[in-house]
């Protein structure tokens, strides 16, 4: 099989079950700690540098409560 073909299909492996996991994490934290609201989630995967960048933006506080990346691998 083509080398870079096995590439992605492990990038896209890791991606969806991280996504998977992250699912569940969003519903016990979700929640904005100043107010409550709930948190509004981002996730950009950047193959190139193989990261997850996520983001919890709090729609009442207009505040950026986290920003992460998490390694593909
Ligand atoms: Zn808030």
């Amino acid at each position: 099989m083509d080398k870079s073909q096995t590439e992605m299909n492990r990038i896209q492996y890791f991606e969806k079950a991280d996504t998977e996991k992250h699912r569940e994490f969003i519903n016990s934290q979700s929640n904005c700690v100043l107010c409550g609201t709930v948190l509004e989630l981002t996730h950009a995967v950047d193959h190139i540098v193989g990261h997850i960048r996520e983001e919890a933006h709090c729609p009442s506080c207009e505040v950026r409560t986290r920003a992460r990346f998490h390694p593909l691998n």
